[in-house]
C-alpha cells in the first residue's frame, strides 16, 4: 500500500497574509512530501507495509513510526488551518475551553506559552482525555498523542521550518498568526461527544491512504 501526500483543502494562498503560499508550498510539496516518500521507501517489503497509517502510528517504532507520525501529524495539521475568516469557535465549544482552562484568551495564552517552550522540534497540542477533559501538551520531533491514547483536537507544527521563512526566529509571533487561521469547525468536530456524526468527522481526520477528499 502507497501512502499518499493528502491534498490541501484550500489554495497554497489561502493562509496569507498569516502564513505565506511559500512557506505552505514548502511545507506541503517539499517537507510533508519528504515523510511521505521516506515511509514509503522503508516499509517496503516489510511487515508495516500493509498497515494502515493510525496502525502504523500504534504499532511500529524507530524510523518507520517517525515517518508515519510526521505525515499523520502535517496531514493533521493542514485540517486544523482554513482561509482567515472572523470565525471563532462556537459557544459551546468556549464554554469547554473556560470550563479547563478558564476562557478562550487564557488557553491561547497558555497554548502560545506551551509552543513557545517546546524545546527543539516538536509539535504543540490541544488533546481531550479519556475522561473528557481537555490539555494542551508539547511533543517532541515526530511524536503524536495518539500513542498514549490522547485524543487531538488541535494541533501547531513548530519545526522551524513551518515558520522561518514568515517570521524567522519568533515562533511567538507565528503562533499569534496561527489563530488567525485555525479552522474552530474542525477542532471542535474531532471532540469525542458520542454522537455518532461527530465520531465520523474524527475519523475522516485521520489521514489514511484512500480517502481524501479532492478539492
Ligand atoms: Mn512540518
Amino acid at each position: 500500500m502507497e501512502h499518499q501526500l493528502p491534498q490541501l483543502p484550500y489554495p497554497q494562498t489561502a493562509l496569507e497574509p498569516y502564513i505565506s503560499s511559500e512557506t505552505v508550498a514548502y511545507h506541503h510539496e517539499k517537507h510533508h512530501r519528504g515523510y511521505v516518500t521516506k515511509l514509503n521507501e522503508l516499509i517496503k517489503d516489510t511487515e508495516f507495509e500493509e498497515m494502515e497509517l493510525s496502525d502504523l502510528i500504534l504499532r511500529s517504532s524507530g524510523p518507520v513510526y517517525d515517518q508515519a507520525a510526521q505525515h499523520w501529524n502535517h496531514s493533521f495539521f493542514w485540517e486544523c488551518l482554513r482561509p482567515a475568516t472572523a470565525a471563532a469557535p462556537s459557544q459551546t465549544f468556549i464554554q469547554r475551553l473556560r470550563e479547563n482552562f478558564g476562557g478562550l484568551e487564557e488557553f491561547k495564552l497558555r497554548f502560545k506559552e506551551t509552543a513557545v517552550s517546546n524545546f527543539g522540534s516538536g509539535w504543540t497540542w490541544l488533546v481531550q482525555k479519556e475522561d473528557g477533559s481537555l490539555e494542551i501538551l508539547n511533543t517532541s520531533n515526530a511524536e503524536n498523542p495518539l500513542r498514549v491514547e490522547l485524543r487531538p483536537l488541535l494541533t501547531l507544527d513548530v519545526w522551524e521550518h513551518a515558520y522561518y521563512l514568515d517570521y524567522r526566529n519568533s515562533r511567538a509571533d507565528f503562533v499569534g498568526a496561527f489563530w488567525e487561521v485555525v479552522n474552530w469547525d474542525f477542532v471542535e468536530a474531532n471532540l469525542e461527544l458520542k454522537r455518532p456524526q461527530r465520531e465520523r468527522a474524527f475519523n475522516r481526520s485521520l489521514p489514511s491512504t484512500d480517502s481524501r477528499r479532492p478539492h
